[in-house]
């Protein structure tokens, strides 16, 4: 536990000279990927020149020590907390040594249901089956609430290798640029406020579209208990929950909503045999999650929750609603600077 003599020789108050200010950095992944339509990934290579510029021009901080300053104000100047959503594996395999080599705390937001799955998360899924180089049908349909959807994929049924080459940069944000990439937006769209259940059969629908197979990415799985075992080890990186099946809350009745949070937090409690603590909200805008949402976490017995909302953290924001900022696959100088403006401007 080597960062804590350092936070405590650095402890002032949430004020000083950032005027106030604190941030918590969101992250997924820490991975080399061939595509990343939502832009989840850091490169390792990336995410250690991050650490460092951490280490060297902030003052990194457990989530929990943020929380507790909102109360009483104790905490270094320019702190800034690191957080990983979702629970891939690479957080392990990629990011944890790294943190540990800079003795850089982090929290890891897990969404219990996916724990242990060698499936990929449903939305890496559909990267695979449709933005990887293969071959699909000319046309495709899927039926969901009663509603069929059609679509041509004409010459783009087949994805070549240098099709791909020149299209693997697309951001899901992006206008779509070949009705690949629309029918992913419009899939991600449809199946992203389904049930669990009914979203599973969906995406096994759309795998059997694949006429080649698409072969598996193991890597992209999620962690499994064992590894969040090993994840938490040394007491440096922190388990938060993220609900059981990462559903949209707002989608959802107040009843269903509070069972998504307090499994996930009674399934993580078992796993890492301590309290769970922190929660962060599944895609967390604020149209995410419903007023009553906050309410039904703070009563499951959370000290604090995050949202995707970006912003910096001051002594008036809610611990239930903390803005996050997300970082990209930026140059660790590239973060320096926006460290900067976060902080001062
Ligand atoms: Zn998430």
């Amino acid at each position: 536990m080597g960062g804590l003599g350092r936070l405590r020789r650095a402890a002032g108050r949430l004020g000083g000279r950032s005027g106030g200010r604190a941030l918590i950095l969101l992250y997924h992944r820490v991975a080399k990927l061939r595509t990343d339509p939502w832009g989840l990934a850091v490169t390792p290579g990336r995410f250690a020149e991050h650490i460092e510029v951490l280490r060297e021009r902030a003052n990194p901080v457990q989530l929990r020590e943020l929380a507790r300053a909102l109360d009483d104000g104790g905490l270094p100047d320019r702190s800034v907390v690191v957080t990983f959503d979702d629970g891939y594996f690479d957080n392990l395999l990629n990011a944890k040594p790294l943190l540990e080599r800079h003795e850089v705390p982090a929290t890891v937001f897990i969404a219990s249901g996916f724990i242990g799955q060698e499936r990929e998360f449903w939305w890496d899924e559909l990267d695979r089956l449709l933005l990887q180089p293969g071959t699909l049908p000319e046309r495709v349909q899927l039926s969901v609430d009663g509603k069929t959807y059609d679509w041509e994929l004409g010459e783009t049924a087949e994805y070549t290798k240098e099709d791909f080459q020149s299209q693997r940069g697309w951001k899901a944000w992006a206008e779509s640029q070949t009705p690949r990439q629309q029918l992913y937006t419009e899939l991600y769209d449809l199946l992203r406020p389904l049930d669990a259940g009914e979203r599973r059969r969906k995406v096994a629908e759309v795998r059997a579209w694949r006429i080649d197979g698409a072969g598996r990415r193991p890597r992209h799985r999620p962690l499994s208990v064992k590894e969040i075992g090993r994840l938490q080890e040394g007491g440096l990186v922190e388990v938060g929950a993220h609900t059981v099946n990462h559903p949209l809350l707002s989608e959802l009745s107040t009843a269903v909503q509070r069972r998504e949070i307090r499994q996930s937090k009674a399934r993580l409690e078992e796993i890492v045999g301590y309290g769970v603590s922190s929660f962060a909200y599944p895609y967390g805008k604020s149209a995410d999650y419903a007023s009553e949402t906050v309410d039904v976490v703070r009563r499951a017995g959370f000290a604090c929750a995050c949202s995707t909302v970006t912003g910096v953290v001051r002594r008036s924001s809610d611990p239930f609603q903390l803005p996050r900022v997300w970082v990209r696959n930026c140059s660790g100088e590239r973060l320096a600077t926006q460290l900067d403006r976060w902080f001062e401007g």
